[in-house]
């Protein structure tokens, strides 16, 4: 089953508002396993629906419109449609009860073009409003599913989710199903070269890849009649892609990078302290926001100058002046004397510069990251590109701090 979204509006035409029903919708249908291959937008116009809504016909199963079934009289979706299909109106009393029930409600005079609201195609299945006015439909005529909803999103919405998704669910028997895996350290482009045949190759399941701000991620789709039969049909993909793509996979269907490492610290009972300084935090932050952090993480500076660096750390002023705070050794000994400070079993480091302004002496995205486990200190050399802003600097000088630690504690290499 494929489905087209036809969203009525001249508002949306102008840009005065964004076409979000046509997104929420096509989530919804996703979820459903129905296919959306068209989002169509056209305006108030009965011409150019009925146009739109001939095209539509002859490529898709299903057609959803959104808007245009309010009581003014540039509202003339449900005229349309029913004419292009060949279809009378008739006037729903139950409608008609529910649009009077409403405006007693909240108090308000209705007016003659509101009882017109309650006229719906001859043969649909009505579909109140419980927020609204309008009431929508669904209907079947000449082999396409029609559904006709409201065009304001809370009400659009919530008559899919009451009305709309049960008259759909009684078409397909399957549904779409999904899983994520989560890798760090290697680019959108190569993951996407290494597995585009793959890729290519691969109908139900599927594999797509997704890039997030600072790493990727890969979905694997399926559709089945049950999870049972998408999780079996999923399983083998997964495998092999994470085979392929070695140990940059931190995780499938886990949520973050620090999720995976607070798993592995408390799992093996070991705890991390941080020293920050271009960071300012970050580190601490994505730590601290879950649940659970207290058991494993004890603390966290940030050091922004070198007095900080010097005064609340204990960093050598002569390798502060001699190598500039930006160094490898000044990296080396942020991780060391935050861990010996606080006693943690290791501790983590960075000092860089996230721009948008250099330091003088070296480029923007230039961040030195590392990692004191008490016998070693590893360091991440990072240039990364001067054009990323400022945020995404800070974002991946603290994500590869997580993923060294990630690493020393599954023991894979630390730094490549
Ligand atoms: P009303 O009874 O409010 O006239 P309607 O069903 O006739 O409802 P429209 O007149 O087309 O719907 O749109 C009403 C409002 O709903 C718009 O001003 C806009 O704020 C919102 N809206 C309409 N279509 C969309 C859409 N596709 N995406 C997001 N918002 C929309
Ligand atoms: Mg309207």
């Amino acid at each position: 089953m494929n489905a087209e979204i036809i969203s009525v509006g001249t508002e949306l035409l102008l840009g005065n508002i964004v076409n979000t029903n046509a997104r929420d919708l096509s989530v919804m249908l996703s979820e459903l396993g129905i296919n959306v291959y068209w989002h169509s937008v056209v305006g108030d116009n009965p011409e150019r629906l009925t146009e739109t809504l001939r095209t539509a016909k002859a490529r898709a199963d299903i057609i959803i419109t959104t808007g245009g079934l309010g009581p003014t009289c540039d509202d003339l979706t449900k005229q349309t449609v029913a004419r292009a299909f060949g279809l009378e109106l008739y006037f729903d009393e139950r409608a008609e009860r529910e649009i009077e029930d409403f405006f007693r409600r909240g108090s308000l005079i209705m007016t003659e073009n509101n009882r017109q609201q309650a006229y719906l195609p001859v043969g649909c299945t009505p579909f109140y409003n419980t927020c609204g006015t309008a009431p929508g439909c669904a209907f079947f005529a000449q082999g396409t599913h029609v559904l006709i909803l409201p065009g304001p999103p809370k009400e659009c919405l919530a008559m899919m989710r009451c009305g709309g998704l049960d008259y759909l669910r009684s078409l397909s028997g399957e549904q779409i199903y999904s899983r994520n895996i989560h890798l760090f350290g290697l680019g959108e482009s190569y993951v996407e070269s290494l597995l585009r045949e793959r890729m290519n190759t691969l109908e139900n399941p599927t594999l797509a890849p997704y890039a997030r701000e600072v790493e990727v991620r890969l979905r694997v789709t399926a559709k089945a009649s049950s999870r049972e039969a998408a999780e079996e049909m999923m399983a083998p993909v997964i495998d092999e892609v994470c085979r392929k793509l070695g140990d940059c996979v931190y995780g499938v269907d886990t949520d973050t990078l620090e999720n995976t490492v607070l798993g592995l610290l408390s799992a093996q009972g070991k705890t991390v302290s941080a020293a920050e300084s271009c960071t300012g935090g970050l580190i601490a932050k994505r730590v601290t926001d879950l649940p659970g952090a207290s058991s494993v993480f004890l603390g966290g500076v940030t050091v922004y100058t070198n007095e900080a660096k010097r005064l609340l750390l204990g960093v050598d002023a002569d390798t502060l002046r001699e190598k500039s705070a930006v160094s490898r050794e000044v990296a080396v000994q942020l991780a060391e004397k935050v861990r010996g400070k606080l006693g943690s079993d290791f501790g983590l480091g960075v000092t860089g510069v996230a721009g948008p302004d250099s330091d003088g002496i070296h480029a923007v995205g230039t961040v030195f990251v590392s990692l004191a486990d008490g016998e070693r200190t590893y360091v991440r050399e990072l240039r990364l590109s001067p054009q990323y802003d400022r945020g995404k600097i800070r974002n991946l000088a603290a994500s590869h701090a997580l993923d060294m630690l990630r690493r020393r504690l599954t023991n894979l290499p630390v730094v490549k």
